[in-house]
């Protein structure tokens, strides 16, 4: 369990022009802390593992890597385009700094799509924010369920 005052401290750094121009909370109005307290319960509700979710993206997004920019099909159940925007990013926590790629995750049998980089798979690894609502790279618990397969 990640504590308040450290989600209070990377708040700040969350919000559009820090450390993106778009921010990381899109929309949603709720404190960092209040947002992955309600991820949190969904992981648990939905039975998922913040580690087991991060392990599989990180796994597609390699996979997916070897298409050099082309989209490339997984285990005949995904498609995954990367693509590399040059440049780093910084944790909002300041415990790293990531490049700026993106992840495109497409299921082939239900056309569902996530879209995540690096910076987010370390977010929802170690410190369980997903980011908020209306975000562009907001993981909805559910559809991490649902695309995944877990
Ligand atoms: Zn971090």
């Amino acid at each position: 369990m990640k504590d308040t005052i450290q989600h209070k401290e990377a708040e700040a750094r969350m919000l559009p022009g820090s450390i993106t121009a778009q921010g990381f909370l899109g929309e949603d109005s709720r404190r960092v802390a209040e947002i992955v307290e309600a991820d949190e319960g969904e992981f648990r509700r939905l039975g998922l593992v913040f580690e087991i979710v991060a392990a599989e993206l990180e796994r597609l997004r390699d996979l997916g890597e070897r298409g050099l920019g082309e989209p490339v099909t997984v285990d005949g159940t995904w498609l995954v385009q990367t693509g590399d925007a040059r440049g780093k990013l910084a944790c909002p926590y300041e415990d790293g700094i990531y490049h700026k790629n993106s992840v495109w995750l497409k299921r082939v049998d239900s056309g569902e799509a996530l879209v995540y980089t690096d910076l987010s798979i370390h977010l929802l690894r170690e410190h369980h924010f997903l980011q908020g609502r209306g975000s562009g790279f907001r993981l909805e618990p559910a559809a991490l369920k649902r695309v995944l397969g877990l």
